[in-house]
């Protein structure tokens, strides 16, 4: 299969390079120029003669600005694998305009993160038709360990941000649960052997523990190195709120937790810090 891959930055180039070790690929990025790919000097370039263009790029905006690039390139029949993260409405408007152009779209953004992207184990949320999806099913298998078909275009977004605003959330709670453990005089080894075991469990407590030398290795083993950022977290937090709002739901926990990482984020020197130091944030607390 011939691939233009367009966006080489954290995700995008491990995923590129997978797939060049087997598939025929041509990467452009306005930036990176990894070595180990073949690359073009323009987006239109990368995605003329290909079978597949994906995309992995920063938000919706860039995206929008790079599909009308793009799509007046492609070759008839060829298929856009968006799998950025972006809000639901770019990822809608995206595929209409592919479909407008005698194209189809498949909107797949990924869980797993850079390890993830680097080994190959990301899984993909998509959202497109079943022929689409079907026929760029064996890149997922290159890139990733699983892919789920979600429903129509924009429905990949729409599990990805469902799955991360609960994440963020049971951050959240878990960490301020350690905080008020340690106050109470709990040792951290009770709470995490009780709490994973017991139906406070969650991925946050049981895989990735925010609490240094406790349960499996993770993020807060390594000084909170991410991992998964705190400014990752918050962007997917706002376009969990963006499409609660366009879609009139009651999100009351998404919105506090946005509310926590955007404080986190832009007040408190969290930029650049795992997701789950929301636990060291607490700690240094009282009582508002
Ligand atoms: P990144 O900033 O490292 O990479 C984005 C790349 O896009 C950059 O290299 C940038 O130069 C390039 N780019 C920007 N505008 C461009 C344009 N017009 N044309 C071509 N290239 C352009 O970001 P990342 O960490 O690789 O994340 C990519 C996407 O994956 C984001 O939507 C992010 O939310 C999502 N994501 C990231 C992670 C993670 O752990 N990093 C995990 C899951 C999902």
């Amino acid at each position: 299969m011939r691939i233009g891959f367009i966006g080489l930055g954290n995700m995008g180039g491990p995923m590129a390079a997978n797939l060049a070790k087997i598939h025929d690929v041509i990467g452009f990025d306005t930036i990176a120029t990894p070595a180990s790919l073949s690359l073009t000097t323009s987006a239109a370039e990368a995605a003329k003669d290909a079978d597949v263009v994906i995309t992995m790029l920063p938000n919706g905006d860039i995206l929008r600005a790079v599909a009308q690039d793009i799509h007046p390139a492609m070759k008839a029949g060829a298929i856009h694998l968006d799998c950025s993260t972006v809000d639901v409405e770019s990822a809608r408007a995206v595929a209409a305009q592919a479909k407008a152009a005698g194209l189809a779209a498949v909107d797949a953004p990924v869980s797993g993160g850079i390890g993830g992207a680097t080994n190959g184990t990301l899984t993909f949320m998509a959202g497109g038709t079943p022929e689409a999806f079907t026929a760029v099913q064996p890149l997922f298998d290159i890139m990733g360990q699983k892919a789920v078909h979600c429903g129509d275009a924009g429905n990949g977004q729409a599990a990805k941000i469902c799955n991360n605003m609960i994440l963020g959330v049971t951050m959240i709670a878990t960490s301020e649960a350690f905080v008020l453990a340690d106050k109470l005089g709990l040792d951290r080894q009770a709470m995490f052997d009780v709490v994973s075991t017991s139906s406070g469990y969650s991925w946050s407590m049981n895989a990735y523990c925010p609490a240094p030398g406790v349960g499996p290795q993770s993020p807060a083993d390594n000084g909170y190195q991410p991992g998964f950022a705190a400014e990752l977290m918050l962007k997917d937090l706002n376009l969990s709120q963006m499409a609660a709002e366009a879609a009139d739901a009651d999100t009351p926990m998404g919105q506090a937790a946005r509310d926590l990482y955007a404080e986190f984020v832009e007040r408190e020197n969290g930029t650049g810090k795992d997701f789950s130091a929301m636990l060291p944030r607490f700690e240094k607390r009282t009582r508002p």
